[in-house]
């Protein structure tokens, strides 16, 4: 069975360095079920195609599984698992592509974040459940499908088709990714009952699906396929993936903010998140600016309140997370709004740590609580994606205020507000960040507090904003 992963963007070879495998070569690897031998039928710099063939050798299955009770005798040696994509090619696919799938790119590490256009190919796929199935598993991950069903047998139409599909997946998305998924979604498509699993496999599952599988719509479906429907695993296993999600309310305020934001003060205030958000929208509108991006807009809060402002005649919000911008459009139901407004809002899918053409010439910008989800190493390259490339006339950037955390009861010492912040910064971390971006980009920044302010530790939140510095009618700053 073979699957083949190609990209598109220049220069495509990138792959082989991502794959870890030279392209001049074939290579093969031992795993379980057999021999996997990788090679590349095609590469240029427009495109390179790499091969995973894997070879399986049935015999030697039947001897490594052992003898089998009841099953029937021949069945054991007659049956689709050498033709097709199963476990066992996931299994090849972590054996053989094993520094990929863990996010790692010896000579090439800035490759392993980058959103790139790949398409995978799985020659025969058994799916049980069909194109909805398919569909189902792999479209709210934001990949473009084209199954081709196979009939049982070309010879006999009239018994119509199997179970058995050729499948193309195309998505811009990390190589990293794309493997994660596949090792997770081939063995669901496939459901096959017939072989015994461990506890490792949960492990496996939360180990590969872990970022993505939290948000997919079908993951109590993928789990307990995933695990051959033993109840007790996959109940374990959800009860762990459930507990990963995320802590975000459902309003978008993180864990414990709006709780101590009420213990502080008798009177009820607007949720810290809405004030952030609010704040935000203030200073777009201030600044005068008719073009406005949301970077990092998640599930879209923000934009809803942009989009009830007329003067907001462009209203851009782009994230990384596939999942979180499909979530923006249903909730902006975009597909309902009349063509006018239609044509004002867009979404894109990207990250801020790369340059991004389609983020340029906006007078506006608004990154609410997105800085403290990336690496602090990441944030130069923020900083330049945002400050140097895309240049919104005015930015406002917003974050926790670290020495707020004490004031929250339900957060220990040096605990951070959500699972997900890389850091969080004090008043002069923040302050020292944006007075060096404003120095390197030529902007002014102004720094404002956000919710509750304690004359000790400060506001809950903190915002930045920059701005161009004006010039006068003889362009002199
Ligand atoms: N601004 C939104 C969401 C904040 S949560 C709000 O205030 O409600 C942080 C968001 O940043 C998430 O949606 C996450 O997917 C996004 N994000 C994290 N890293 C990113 C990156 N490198 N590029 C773009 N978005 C990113």
């Amino acid at each position: 069975m073979l699957l083949t992963i190609t990209n598109t963007r220049i220069p495509a070879d990138d792959l082989s360095y991502l794959l870890h495998k030279h392209p001049g070569k074939i290579q093969s690897v031992e795993t379980s079920a057999g021999k996997a031998h990788i090679f590349y039928p095609e590469v240029s710099r427009e495109k390179c195609t790499a091969a995973l063939l894997l070879d399986i050798d049935p015999v030697g299955l039947v001897r490594k599984a052992g003898p089998k009770g009841n099953d029937f005798a021949l069945e054991q040696y007659v049956n689709d698992r050498p033709y097709v994509c199963s476990s066992f090619m996931s299994a090849a696919i972590a054996k053989a592509y094993s520094s990929a799938l863990n996010g790692r790119c010896k000579d090439k590490p800035a490759l392993v974040d980058e959103l790139l256009p790949l398409s995978a190919k799985l020659s025969v796929l058994p799916v049980r459940g069909g194109e909805k199935l398919l569909k189902s598993l792999f479209e709210p991950l934001g990949y473009t499908i084209i199954a081709t069903q196979h009939p049982l047998d070309p010879a006999f139409p009239e018994w119509g088709d199997g179970r058995y599909y050729t499948v193309e997946l195309s998505n811009i998305i990390t190589l990293r990714q794309l493997l994660s998924h596949l090792y997770v979604l081939i063995p669901v498509c496939d459901n096959d009952k017939h072989y015994w699993i461990g506890k490792d496999e949960i492990d496996k599952l939360l180990e590969k699906g872990g970022e993505w599988l939290p948000g997919h719509p079908e993951n109590e479906l993928i789990t307990r396929r995933y695990l051959k429907h033993q109840r007790s695993l996959a109940n374990e296993a959800l009860e762990i993936l459930v507990k990963k999600e995320d802590p975000v309310d459902e309003d978008g305020s993180e864990a414990g903010e709006d709780r101590a934001a009420e213990e502080v003060s008798e009177v009820p205030k607007p949720r810290i998140h809405d004030q952030r958000l609010q704040t935000a929208k203030d200073e777009l509108l201030m600044a005068g600016a008719k073009r406005v991006l949301d970077l990092g807009c998640g599930e879209g809060k923000l934009l809803k309140l942009l989009l009830a402002e007329k003067q907001f005649e462009l209203v851009m919000g782009m994230d990384v997370s596939y999942r979180s911008l499909e979530i923006a459009k249903d909730k902006l139901k975009i597909d309902r709004l009349p063509e006018r407004q239609r044509q004002r809002i867009q979404l894109i899918q990207g990250s801020l740590t790369y340059r991004d053409k389609r983020l340029e010439g906006f007078d506006g910008a608004a990154l609410v609580e997105v800085i403290e989800h990336l690496d602090e190493p990441r944030l130069a390259s923020l900083e330049r994606a945002v400050f140097e490339y895309a240049q919104p006339g005015v930015v406002v950037v917003t974050t926790p205020n670290e020495e707020y955390n004490v004031k929250f009861e339900n957060i220990q010492q040096g605990q951070m507000r959500h699972s997900d912040h890389r850091f969080e910064w004090t008043r002069k971390e923040f302050e020292a960040w944006a007075a060096g971006i404003a120095v390197r980009y030529n902007y002014d920044v102004i720094f404002k507090t956000i919710g509750e302010v304690d004359p000790e530790v400060g506001s809950l939140s903190q915002m930045a904003v920059f701005s161009r510095p004006v010039k006068n009618a003889q362009g002199i700053i």
